[in-house]
């Protein structure tokens, strides 16, 4: 990674020069990256202060391509190391990335639990309805009755709905974007990033390679004489819980949300479906030893212990 030689960010900032992304051309993973990047630089946090977490599949290579501290995990555990690495060390910003067969099938158990434990990082699911590592089989997402060029027959089984899983997990962020959607979706990463408590962005990413279902085509939406992707925002819809002890606005803007993710057709929804203020795990722990409020695990277990040359050694 290159030295940060200036105190201006940019996306640039955040490349490993001799990267060269092992993805296909076309690949909505190479949106996602950008993103990322740009996002982190409009952040302004630095490379140091910042760790992505990677599950298995085409989107787990991410950390490799991001000049921050990264871990490339175990298929569906992304999330466990995740906690780990932001319970121990609260300092830092925690990203975790992932597709939907990683995080929505082996990892539906723990997407499920980190719901509701509220620890503050961000979840990115690259969502493209297929197994892209292993050649194109089927993922949670893909839709009873659809087929791919990869699949010698139609789906038979139904789809998971990422949004209203996530919704009642208890994720307090959950939103949904476009890689190739690229302002809105640094905005997206940047608003899950700020939110304080686990934030879910399930991120519609096209598998040019496999799925010839979802292509940047169909989300023009050239078919239909209308772009498909559309913007919440746009016509009025706000996730955003105000009062967060009034139990039938929590329970109206859950259903308003769930109801919006079933949209799928002619046109497809993008941005913050659902949005909570609540207790994040750590607020727990710090209830229960108070050092932990201005303190992190590292630094309480290592009292006064240098270890900026490791630091360096690994930046
Ligand atoms: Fe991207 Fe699909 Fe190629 Fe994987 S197989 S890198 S998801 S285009």
């Amino acid at each position: 990674m290159a030295a940060v030689e200036t105190n201006e960010l940019t996306a640039k900032t955040f490349s490993v020069e001799d990267a060269h992304p092992d993805w296909c051309g076309g690949c909505g993973d190479f949106g996602i990256l950008s993103a990322v990047k740009q996002a982190l630089a409009k952040l302004g946090r630095s490379p140091h202060e910042i760790a992505v977490i990677s599950g298995i599949g085409c989107a787990g290579k991410l950390p490799h391509y991001i000049g921050t501290y990264g871990l490339h995990t175990l298929h569906g555990r992304a999330l466990n190391v995740a906690t780990g690495v932001k319970v121990a060390n609260s300092k830092l910003e925690v990203l975790v990335a992932g597709g939907d067969g990683d995080g929505y099938g082996i990892g539906a158990g723990y997407l499920v639990n980190s719901g509701r434990r509220n620890v503050d990082f961000t979840y990115l699911v690259h969502n493209n309805g297929v197994y892209g590592l292993t050649k194109g089989q089927a993922s949670p997402t893909m839709r009873r009755g659809d087929q791919t060029k990869a699949m010698a027959e139609p789906a038979i089984q139904s789809n998971v709905n990422p949004i209203g899983l996530a919704i009642a997990s208890g994720y307090t962020f959950v939103a949904r974007g476009y890689a190739m959607a690229q302002p809105d979706l640094v905005d997206l990463i940047i608003r899950a990033m700020k939110h304080r408590g686990t934030a879910i962005l399930d991120i519609l990413q096209p598998c040019p390679i496999y799925n010839d279902l979802m292509t940047i085509d169909f989300f023009r939406g050239s078919d239909v004489g209308q772009p498909r992707v559309y913007k919440l925002a746009d016509e009025g819809f706000d996730g955003y819980v105000k009062d967060p002890q009034d139990p039938a606005e929590i329970v109206a803007k859950q259903q308003a949300a769930i109801a919006k993710s079933f949209e799928w057709g002619d046109r497809i929804p993008t941005g913050v479906l659902y949005q909570i203020d609540a207790p994040t795990y750590e607020d727990g722990l710090a209830a229960r030893q108070p050092a932990l409020a201005s303190s992190s695990l590292f630094d309480l277990m290592n009292p006064g212990k240098n270890i900026d040359a490791l630091e360096d050694a690994y930046r």
